[in-house]
């Protein structure tokens, strides 16, 4: 375990909220440059693509020169496992900066599809990640005492051991549960450990506090949960979601975003959504890029495009200028909470963009709008598709769970009243199918909002 020196409590603020724009700007160019200088020196993959492009560690200076660089994805990353796996025997030869003995935690990314593609860990890159994530649980408020219990898979993916081992060298009592035990073990050792934190996806938060009654015989509300930390899918971004199953606990409810390392965020308490506050820019680089021309987006409130990442201060497989396929909006006025960071809101990966007539849609789309219907929906559904892919000949196909006790004369209502609002609200007309409350697979990793379904 990492240990921190007496001058490094991760339970104190760095003092980061007070430096101004041109400031931040600056400690990024200045790790840039060692960063870019680093990378050249210590991979393969890097000097590579720098030759390539005719570029030297030393031609990088300004951010204008930033822009050279070539940017990189996961084919190319997967490629270079691959070629290191032939050539050394290990998978990490060609894109890793330092050496073996030097990397010590192996992570992934929770790709759906395709070979896992590793992010690999020196010590340093540990303590890095550590100081990233409590810089959230700090501003929310947690604190030595609050015991948190994680129901993300206990994988080697971004919510699950890394996200325990932060929250142990934060100071926190973790309860390591893992969305593995299922929803029973979950609610008898939430009932066993006494937490005031909750870890876990947003749907899985909703289905434990639906089943609490019935398996523990006392409401959500009875444990004592006082945050309900989310993140891979939308969650607490969704108002009429958020409120639900806010009332059921009788907890706050927060969407963080700690996925692709250096890449950390959290949403505030400020009543009207507007994303997640942006806690880690000195250690990454964000940018933005149109994501059908490629073309690059100037950050402005309420932007929305592809984002590219650019670790900084990182020694494993910094990553220069990487584009992972996910679309995010960020909002640059001040948000009336106070904090002063900008924000990110997660739209969903350009894979899940659906197309119909022209139009871009994303399931998070559907789901917010859905979940205004609630209780008459559970706001449970699935997008049914007849082929994979983006392009979607109209009617958008989607299988509706419609909440208790609903007569077929409400039920054809409802479904009028949905689909004149997405058609006025998102300028899609769907074609709901109604189907009984509780019957879609409430999943404990992450819903998977589109079925496939051949008619033959
Ligand atoms: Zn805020």
């Amino acid at each position: 375990m990492p240990h921190h020196d007496s001058s490094e409590r991760p339970y104190e603020d760095e003092g980061l909220a007070a430096l101004s724009r041109e400031q931040l700007r600056e400690i990024q160019l200045t790790r840039l440059k060692k960063q870019v200088r680093y990378n050249y020196e210590n991979s393969i993959f890097y000097r590579r693509k720098f030759d390539a492009a005719g570029l030297e560690p030393g031609d990088i200076n300004t951010w204008d020169d930033f822009t050279k660089i070539p940017f990189m994805d996961k084919n190319e990353h997967r490629a270079a496992q691959d070629e290191s796996l032939d050539r050394f025997g290990h998978p990490y030869g060609i894109l890793a900066c330092a050496p073996r003995e030097k990397i010590v935690r192996l992570s992934a990314t929770s790709g759906t599809t395709g070979v896992p593609t590793l992010y690999t860990l020196t010590k340093n890159d540990i303590r890095v990640l550590n100081k990233l994530h409590a810089r959230k649980y700090r501003r929310i408020g947690l604190q030595p005492g609050d015991v948190v219990i994680v129901a993300f898979a206990l994988s080697m993916f971004a919510g699950g051991v890394p996200c325990v081992d932060a929250l142990w060298d934060y100071g926190l009592c973790v309860a390591p549960v893992g969305a593995e035990a299922r929803t029973r073990r979950l609610l008898e050792f939430a009932a066993l450990t006494k937490p005031t934190v909750l870890f876990c996806t947003p749907s899985l938060a909703e289905h434990l506090a639906e089943q609490c009654e019935q398996t523990l015989g006392k409401p959500a509300r009875e444990l004592g949960i006082r945050y309900l930390l989310c993140a891979g899918e939308p969650g607490a971004g969704i108002p009429e979601f958020k409120r639900r199953v806010e009332e059921m606990y009788g907890a706050r409810m927060y969407d963080m975003l700690g996925s692709v390392q250096t890449l950390h965020a959290i949403s505030c308490g400020s009543a009207e959504y507007r994303g997640m506050h942006f806690l880690s820019e000195d250690y990454c680089i964000l940018e933005l890029l149109d994501p059908e021309t490629g073309q690059k987006l100037d950050f402005a409130d309420g932007v929305t495009g592809e984002y590219v990442f650019t670790y900084l201060d990182w020694e494993g497989t910094p990553f220069l200028r990487y584009r992972m396929g996910d679309i995010m909006q960020v909002f640059t006025e001040p948000c009336p909470c106070g904090w002063p960071e900008m924000r990110l809101k997660l739209l969903g990966r350009t894979d899940d963009m659906l197309i119909v007539k022209g139009i871009n849609i994303y399931p998070s789309a559907i789901k917010n709008i859905l979940e205004r219907f609630a209780p008459r929906v559970t706001g449970a559904f699935r997008i049914v598709l007849d082929r994979p892919g983006h392009q979607i000949t109209p009617p958008l196909r989607l299988k509706v769970e419609h909440g208790e006790g609903l007569e077929e004369h409400q039920l054809a209502e409802l479904k009028k009243e949905i689909e004149q609002y997405m058609s006025e609200t998102a300028r899609v007309r769907p074609e709901i199918t109604f189907i009984p409350p509780f019957t879609l697979d409430r999943s404990e990793h992450k819903t998977r909002y589109i079925e496939i379904e051949t008619n033959n």
